[in-house]
């Protein structure tokens, strides 16, 4: 039997795969040059400055031009770190650097010097594009060109005649994203131009068929204006302002996410759509504060990045009953979404991840036996298709372990998908712990543990927390006759780490409990720490 699931959904046309063209000029081709969309491209939600979509063109291509020479003499496969909260600059940026074949390798600006020195170890960039603020945590040899400098705005403005840009295959780079993937440490993933216009494909499939629809009802669609609470550096970010690009939409962004601007920003600009974490729809169910503004321009929330509950999303939807509450799953490794809810009808399957994306096949494997799956049963989701990561940078067995020779990628989700289709997510069976969506891998803190003396031993796993979604919690083993306290370990990492990452609890324990081949055994710790009365932190 073929256990085999495939796309429900019709096929995106796509270039030819020979055919050259960078994911840059293959959004812009869809957004069309003879009459670019009036409204603004960008909104910055804080300055409220904006830019039109005339003049993110016509910066990019200065920028493009400007980088191709002196002094900075960028050429196809080099790579630039980007580091900086959301700015409006980015989106610049990104178009800039894809049109020229350099390839974009933005990074969270809240990482700690560690974690930026370990990530440019994976990319070995050759310039680096900061914001003052955040700067002075980038290695001194890399060249830094600032987006918040006079010079940097002047290079946007120079208008210089635009320069042949170079030819790029689909295969080439085109990022490099960050994520642990399945276990260990963090790992550069490798997207394509291919990979990217193919996720660009989807969403502007998706887009055309929502406006056709409408126009068949009548309907005049009104302007799309998202507003991004989720970082550009992150994949969901990333492949959404493609998206905005591609289909001439305005993003809103926020530099830094506060709840209360958030909401009068969705006033202010008459905000459609929001992508957004998990976390949010809690705050959205939840807060008095919802209720002091006009939000009534929402059309869609598009939820992914972790677990939304069923229960959550019923608690939202009494609260805006006329909101779209998409939901979608993807990873890193995927580059865009796997899957996602099409239309209020399959919205209303909560709980559900929704169904696969076009050109994505799917296979739910026992994780004991290697045995294919069919529906209704659970096991690893596998997936295939052209938006699959190329591999990950400078790491052969991370790749082969992770991405098996007919191209299907391993997960390290456990999943089910029913009769129609709908994919579901059940259970993580990767290290991976997820706070506030935000990746947090266990090694990695395991690894800062064990740099304590007074730590003979020490295992992090997600506990369950209901603002959070999940925070990282470790089981410490320590030396004999040493008094290490709870507040002493969380200092302790808590120094070496982005915020988000820190250790929020902590357990003594007399052993960690390993397999036989010494892995550690995370569910019976997580199992463990469940069946313990709480003691609050
Ligand atoms: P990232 O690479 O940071 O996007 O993380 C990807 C991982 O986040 C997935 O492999 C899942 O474990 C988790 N994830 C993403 N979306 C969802 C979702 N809708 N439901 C449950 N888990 C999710």
């Amino acid at each position: 039997t073929n256990r085999t699931f495939y796309s429900l959904r019709p096929e995106t046309p796509l270039p030819p795969e020979s055919f050259p063209i960078s994911a840059a000029e293959f959004a812009l081709s869809l957004l069309g040059s003879s009459s670019l969309p009036l409204q603004p491209a960008l909104i910055d939600a804080f300055s409220s400055a904006s830019l039109s979509f005339p003049s993110l063109l016509s910066q990019s291509s200065s920028l493009a031009t400007a980088l191709c020479s002196s002094p900075f003499n960028l050429s196809p496969g080099s790579v630039a770190f980007i580091l900086s909260p959301s700015r409006l600059e980015i989106s610049v940026l990104y178009l800039a650097l894809i049109s020229i074949g350099v390839v974009v390798s933005p990074a969270n600006p809240a990482s700690s010097l560690s974690e930026i020195s370990h990530q440019i170890g994976l990319c070995k960039p050759s310039i680096a594009f900061s914001v003052s603020s955040v700067a002075s945590k980038i290695p001194s040899e890399i060249p830094i060109l600032l987006l918040d400098s006079p010079f940097f705005t002047s290079i946007l403005s120079s208008n210089v005649p635009n320069s042949p840009v170079p030819t790029i295959k689909q295969s080439d780079t085109a990022a490099i994203l960050y994520s642990s993937g399945t276990t260990g440490r963090v790992k550069g993933v490798i997207l394509t131009h291919r990979n990217l216009i193919a996720c660009i494909a989807d969403q502007h499939t998706r887009r055309s068929e929502k406006l056709a629809e409408a126009a068949a009802a009548g309907e005049t669609p009104s302007q799309t204006v998202a507003l991004f609470t989720i970082p550009l550096f992150h994949v969901f970010g990333f492949f959404m302002l493609f998206r905005a690009i591609a289909t001439g939409e305005t993003t809103v962004l926020m530099e830094r996410f506060e709840f209360g601007a958030m909401l009068r920003a969705i006033e202010k600009y008459k905000v459609t759509i929001v992508p957004a974490a998990p976390p949010l729809i809690v705050a959205l169910a939840k807060s008095p504060d919802v209720l002091r503004f006009d939000l009534s321009s929402l059309q869609t929330i598009g939820v992914g990045g972790a677990p939304l509950g069923r229960e959550l999303a019923q608690q939202f939807i009494a609260r805006f009953p006329n909101v779209d509450l998409v939901q979608g799953y993807g990873l890193t490794e995927s580059g865009g979404s796997v899957s996602v809810t099409v239309g209020p009808e399959e919205s209303k399957m909560y709980g559900s991840a929704g169904r696969l994306g076009a050109n994505l096949e799917a296979k739910i494997v026992d994780p004991s036996t290697g045995e294919a799956l069919g529906p209704g049963q659970r096991g690893e989701l596998c997936i295939r298709g052209l938006i699959i990561m190329k591999g990950y940078v400078g790491d052969d067995e991370a790749t082969s372990s992770t991405l098996d020779r007919e191209g299907w990628l391993k997960t390290g989700d456990l999943c089910y998908i029913n009769e129609d289709g709908f994919l579901y997510i059940v259970d993580r069976l990767k290290e991976l712990i997820k706070y506030k969506a935000y990746q947090v891998p266990p090694a990695e803190l395991e690894l800062i543990l064990h740099t304590q003396p007074g730590i003979a031993d020490a295992a992090v796993v997600p506990y369950p927390d209901e603002e959070a979604g999940e925070i990282p919690m470790a089981f410490v083993v320590r030396q004999p006759g040493i008094h290490l306290t709870e507040k002493e370990i969380m200092d302790f990492v808590a120094k070496q780490v982005a915020p988000y990452k820190k250790i929020r609890r902590v357990a003594f324990v007399n052993a960690i409990p390993k397999s036989p081949a010494g892995k550690i055994l995370r569910r019976e710790l997580v199992q463990n720490a469940l069946s313990k009365p709480p003691t609050k932190l």
